[in-house]
């Protein structure tokens, strides 16, 4: 239960004062609904109200504060004229300008003869020094309140600034004071104040600096949300090392047999990751374990040799693929092993129904299925196992799925193996999975050669198509990938099916079409007619990006390549390159590039180490971005900057770790102070793994 000294800042913004449904309204989508998104809207720049000259002296451009005696009211002739009140000091006189004016009210706040201090944009015309609709008028004794620095907002339509400003002042007169989760010899060294202080502080910028993600208040503010979700996500993990494994080691008599079939042989870095796992398995701990490789260095072969070894032990495993396509490939993979090994091999996806979904469900159930392959649809609650020994969760590049789905109760001491083809900067492995264990393949199978990777204009785009058809005339197969054209997939189909055409004139009945509008049994059959080589084009839209493998074509073209990410573009030429054949990445831009497509475009020609490409990919674009928006798994922060803050995640990673090493169930003076921090960043989930949580 949240502690009662949250229950404020999680109430509706409509409890604050002024801020009625309407307002609420404008302020859900860019701010959110609660009293405490209020805190988490940080200040972007700021207005400086303390130049305050006398008239002769005012700078005309800049924002001044002036003090001046109201001498006069100006009616204008008719209503199109503005209305003008003539104001002086010693030094000379200012006139202020109103639209639209409403005399009585000017009257009220600008009496003749009275002193009024004004704040706004000083323009000259003629001779004459204007002000046009003061900011701000104020009286003599509310000098100081008017003679400040303003923050400055990130707006949306319909609500102003002075709007937002009034509700965030609002939202910090509710500010609860929380006692000090931070431990004081820290806060001392890096010179933060308290929650509470820097929030404020965070609010109020004295300076353009104060706005830098660097500066100490919002450094501090930063911290605290790291070190929530690095609790959070230590809590996780302690929980699942609790429950204890069970020391699944098999015979390995399963795995020989498979490893007899290969066409290869394994590489230094898939022998090492096997036998990372094997440990992990054979351990009283349960297994939390990150495979991390690049498109095609070879992760499947690695699961399935885990998963073997889990069946050699009289259990059950799970392959989980994230979308059909890459669960049947996986079948496919995996079948002709399955068979000559001697296990049973089920195919389960949302798309089995009725009596045959029942049946796998009871085969599954009564531990007659040794592997089953399939989607979510595996995890779903009344899918139940006689003993399920591994989970492999196959996430390819749609990163953190493993975190909705690492704790469903399917067997309490399931070992769970991750494999991502991402390579995730090291900065957002923290954040995402926290200390995860981790392998690496790092090499690429012997054999494979460099992709050749050339940028063409696309005013060029009927040599290439000539190019490509001497190639396809040679019997390879390529995969021609359509621009991106918005994010409304009805256009990027009709891209997809415009271009279609086109090759088809070239090409004759050689070429095949995949978009994301088609349905999974039509989708298949054109993939499975290019795997085949029925066909020799596949004209795709990005759809293929996830994980088709033809390790027979070579060629990967990409129009309007400048639209793409550079996490992107590196996962669509990953599907070349998969053979011995050497392989051909051509990617067409429309000129002029943008400076950053341009870098973009040259990364990928200069490497193909997915690492370097995603640490460059991460300066280039900043962390939020990099994985895809919003289903990029990446835990949602609301003061960190990935980037800017990089250097405090593993300090919040060590301090999450002794903490709960000292007080595993937090229940400290400190321990009560940092649950209510996992509250405050709403990572309530983890509260219940602490004992009387
Ligand atoms: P990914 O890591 O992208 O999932 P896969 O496991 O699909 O990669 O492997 C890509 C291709 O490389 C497959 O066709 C697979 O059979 C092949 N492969 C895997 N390991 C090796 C190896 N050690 N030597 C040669 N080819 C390999
Ligand atoms: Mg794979």
């Amino acid at each position: 239960m949240r502690p009662r000294i949250l229950y404020t800042p999680f109430k509706p913004v409509t409890n604050l004062k002024g801020i009625g449904a309407r307002i609420a309204k404008g302020l859900e989508n860019f701010v959110g609904t609660r009293i405490i998104d209020l805190y988490w809207h940080l200040p972007n720049g700021l207005i400086d109200r303390r130049y305050a000259p006398n008239i002769a002296e005012a700078e005309t451009g800049r924002i001044a504060t002036l003090t001046v005696s109201i001498d006069k009211h100006i009616k204008p002739p008719h209503k199109r004229l503005p209305y003008k009140v003539i104001t002086s000091d010693q030094t000379g006189s200012l006139v202020l300008v109103f639209f639209h004016a409403r005399s009585d009210y000017l009257h009220k706040t600008l009496p003749e003869g009275e002193i009024r201090v004004v704040s706004g944009i000083c323009e000259r015309f003629g001779q004459e020094l204007q002000m046009t609709h003061p900011d701000r008028i104020g009286t003599i004794i509310e000098i100081d309140q008017l003679k400040t620095i303003e923050p400055v907002y990130p707006l949306s339509a319909g609500v102003s600034l002075k709007v937002l400003s009034k509700a965030i002042g609002g939202a910090m007169s509710h500010l609860p004071k929380l006692d000090e989760w931070l431990n004081p010899s820290y806060l001392k060294k890096n010179n933060w104040k308290s929650w509470q202080d820097s929030l404020f502080e965070v609010h109020r910028p004295l300076s353009l600096k104060d706005l830098e993600p660097k500066a100490p208040a919002r450094r501090r503010l930063a911290y605290d949300e790291l070190l929530a979700n690095q609790l959070a996500l230590s809590l996780m993990r302690l929980h699942m090392h609790k429950s204890p494994g069970r020391g699944i080691s098999g015979d390995q008599s399963l795995q020989k047999k498979a490893v007899a079939l290969l066409p290869f042989k394994l590489t230094p870095s898939q022998l090492k990751s096997c036998e990372e796992i094997a440990n992990d398995m054979a351990s009283n701990t349960r297994m939390l374990r990150l495979l991390q490789g690049d498109v095609g260095s070879g992760k499947t072969i690695v699961s399935l040799l885990a998963m073997l070894s889990a069946i050699e032990a009289g259990t059950q495993s799970v392959l989980m693929a994230p979308t059909e396509i890459l669960a049947r490939q996986h079948i496919e993979t995996l079948e002709p092993i399955a068979k000559s090994v001697g296990i049973r091999l089920q195919l389960l996806t949302g798309r089995y129904k009725g009596r045959k979904r029942e049946a796998i469900l009871e085969n599954l159930k009564n531990g007659s299925i040794h592997l089953a392959v399939g989607t979510h649809a595996l995890f779903q609650d009344d899918v139940e196992f006689k003993n399920l020994g591994l989970a492999v969760i196959d996430e390819q590049h749609r990163f953190g799925v493993h975190q909705r789905l690492s704790l469903t109760s399917k067997g309490h001491s399931v070992n769970v193996l991750v494999m991502t083809a991402t390579p995730i900067p090291r900065t957002l492995m923290l954040s995402a999975y926290g200390d995860m264990d981790v392998s690496r393949l790092s090499e690429k199978p012997a054999g494979r050669k460099p992709i050749i990777t050339t940028k063409l204009n696309l005013n060029m785009l009927e040599e290439a198509i000539k190019g490509v058809k001497r190639q396809i005339d040679n019997g390879a197969r390529a995969y021609w990938v359509c621009p991106l054209v918005d994010e409304s997939d009805v256009l990027n189909v009709a891209a997809a099916e415009d271009r279609h055409r086109a090759l088809v004139r070239c090409f004759g009945n050689k070429v095949g079409l995949v978009h994301g509008r088609m349905k999974g049994i039509e989708k298949d059959k054109v993939i499975d007619k290019f795997a085949t080589g029925k066909i020799n084009v596949l004209v795709a839209t990005t759809v293929i990006e996830v994980g088709v493998d033809v390790p027979e074509a070579t060629i990967m073209v990409i129009e309007h390549a400048e639209r793409f990410g550079l996490a992107q573009l590196h996962q669509l030429r990953g599907r070349v390159g998969r053979g011995s054949e050497q392989s051909y990445c051509l990617l067409m831009y429309q000129a002029p590039l943008s400076a950053t497509a341009s870098k973009r475009i040259d990364i990928l020609r200069e490497t193909d180490d997915g690492f370097v490409i995603a640490e460059k990919d991460l300066h280039l674009r900043g962390a939020g971005e990099l994985l895809g928006t919003r289903q990029s798994g990446l835990p949602n922060f609301r003061l960190v900057d990935l980037e800017a803050h990089s250097d405090i995640i593993e300090t919040a990673r060590d301090e999450a770790k002794l903490i709960l090493s000292k007080d595993p169930d937090l229940e400290s003076e400190r321990g009560k102070s940092l649950r209510t921090l996992l509250y405050l960043f709403e990572r309530d989930a983890a509260v219940k793994y602490l004992r009387s949580g």
